[in-house]
C-alpha cells in the first residue's frame, strides 16, 4: 500500500438473511474502520435491521454475493465469493470473525488471493503500511505479533477482542449485487442441513453462543449434576453456559458446552468457573478470559490460584445468592 492510498477492508458479515448482526460482526466492523475504508460482504440478502446496523457502523457499500444455486454453507464455496469480492473491491484486508467455519473460509480465501493469513487475532494495527496482528498462543500464555508481508491480508478476529462502537457518522449502506460463479468441488456434496439446538432460558430467551459470549458461567463436577445454579446466574448476567469434560462424561450436560483442549476455546470478558478444579486441559480453553472468577470449596484449587477473584464456599449457595443480588440491583437501578 502506498502512503496516500486508503486501504479497502472487506468484512464478511453473516446471519443477515432474517436477523440482526451479532456482536462479533459489529466488533469486526469497528476494528475495520480503524484500518481503512470498509466494504461489507454478505452471502445472503441482508435484513432491514442488518442494513440499519451496517449504516450505523459507517458502511457505505454492501456487496451481496449472488452464488446462484451453489451451496454457500460449504466453506470452499463461500471462499470463492469472498475472494471474488476481495478482487472486485481491490481489498488489501479481508476480515472475518473467528468461528470454525470462518477459519476454513479464511484459509481458502487466502489461498485463492495469495494473501498472508492470520487466524484468531485480538488486535490488528497499521505499522508503516504493514498490518500487524496480535494473538495469544500456547493456551493463553504468550502474546505474539505477526506482520503480514503480502499485499493482501486475510484475518479472523476473535470475539470480545474489543468493544463494538457505532461510527462517528453513519454510512449509506447501499447494496450492490455481485454475481459469483462457484460450485462445490467434485465428490463433495451437501447431504443434509441440521439446525443446531440452541441453549435457552426458562422463558425461551436464547443464550449467547459459548464461543462468542462476553460472559461465561461454567459449572464442573462440583455441581454434582445440578446445573440449576449455573443457569440461574448465567441468565441473570445474560451469559453463556460452559462446563468441563468430566461433567460431559457424566452425561450431565452436552459436549457443546465443554470448554478446553477437546472442547471450545473461549476468550470472554468474564469467566466464572464454579465447582471446577482448573485442570490444564480445561484451563487451556479459558485462560485468555480477561477476568477469571472462581467459586470453589477448596481455596487451593488451581482455578482459584489463577483467578482474579475467588469466592470460597459451596456453589449451590453462592451462585443463587449472586444471581438474586444481580437481579435486585438491576430492578433497583431500572426504577431509579
Ligand atoms: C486428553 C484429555 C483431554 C481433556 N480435555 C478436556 C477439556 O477439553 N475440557 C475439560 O474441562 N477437561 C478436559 N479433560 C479433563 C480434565 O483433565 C479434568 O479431568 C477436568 O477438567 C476436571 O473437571 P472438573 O473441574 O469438573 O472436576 P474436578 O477436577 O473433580 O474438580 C471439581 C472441583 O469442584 C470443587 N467442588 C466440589 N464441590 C463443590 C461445591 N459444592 N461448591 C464449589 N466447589 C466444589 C472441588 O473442590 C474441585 O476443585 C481432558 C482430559 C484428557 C485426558
Amino acid at each position: 500500500m502506498t502512503e496516500t492510498s486508503v486501504r479497502t477492508v472487506l468484512v464478511l458479515v453473516e446471519n443477515t438473511a432474517d436477523a440482526a448482526l451479532r456482536s462479533p460482526a459489529l466488533e469486526a466492523l469497528t476494528l475495520a474502520r480503524t484500518l481503512g475504508e470498509v466494504v461489507a460482504l454478505t452471502l445472503t440478502e441482508p435484513s432491514r435491521q442488518a442494513l440499519d446496523q451496517l449504516a450505523e457502523a459507517g458502511v457505505d457499500r454492501v456487496l451481496q454475493a449472488d452464488l446462484g444455486d451453489a451451496p454457500r454453507e460449504i466453506p470452499v464455496v463461500a471462499a470463492a465469493a469472498v475472494a471474488a469480492a476481495a478482487e472486485h473491491v481491490r481489498a488489501a484486508l479481508v476480515l472475518l470473525t473467528s468461528s470454525f467455519v470462518n477459519k476454513e473460509i479464511a484459509a481458502h480465501t487466502a489461498w485463492r488471493t495469495g494473501a498472508g493469513l492470520l487466524i484468531d487475532v485480538t488486535s490488528l494495527a497499521d505499522d508503516g503500511g504493514r498490518l500487524v496482528g496480535g494473538k495469544r498462543v500456547f493456551a493463553g500464555t504468550w502474546d505474539t505479533e505477526c506482520a503480514i508481508t503480502t499485499d493482501v491480508a486475510v484475518a479472523t478476529l476473535r470475539p470480545n477482542a474489543l468493544a463494538a462502537e457505532p461510527a462517528a457518522a453513519p454510512g449509506a449502506a447501499v447494496v450492490e449485487r455481485l454475481p459469483v460463479t462457484a460450485a462445490a468441488p467434485a465428490r463433495l456434496e451437501l447431504l443434509e442441513r441440521v439446525v443446531h439446538e440452541v441453549s435457552a432460558d426458562a422463558s425461551g430467551v436464547v443464550r449467547p453462543a459459548l464461543a462468542e459470549a462476553a460472559i461465561v458461567v461454567a459449572g464442573g463436577r462440583g455441581t454434582a449434576g445440578d446445573f440449576g445454579p449455573v443457569e440461574d446466574l448465567a441468565d441473570a448476567l445474560g451469559a453463556a453456559i460452559g462446563t468441563t469434560r468430566d461433567a460431559v462424561d457424566e452425561g450431565w450436560i452436552g459436549h457443546d458446552a465443554q470448554v478446553g483442549q477437546t472442547g471450545v476455546t473461549i476468550a470472554p470478558r468474564v469467566y466464572i468457573g464454579a465447582g471446577i478444579s482448573g485442570a490444564p486441559h480445561h484451563h487451556g480453553g479459558m485462560q485468555a478470559a480477561r477476568t477469571i472468577i472462581a467459586v470453589n470449596t477448596d481455596s487451593e484449587a488451581p482455578l482459584v490460584e489463577i483467578s482474579d477473584f475467588a469466592v470460597i464456599g459451596d456453589m449451590h449457595e453462592i451462585l443463587p445468592a449472586a444471581a438474586a443480588a444481580i437481579r435486585e440491583h438491576r430492578d433497583a437501578t431500572a426504577l431509579s
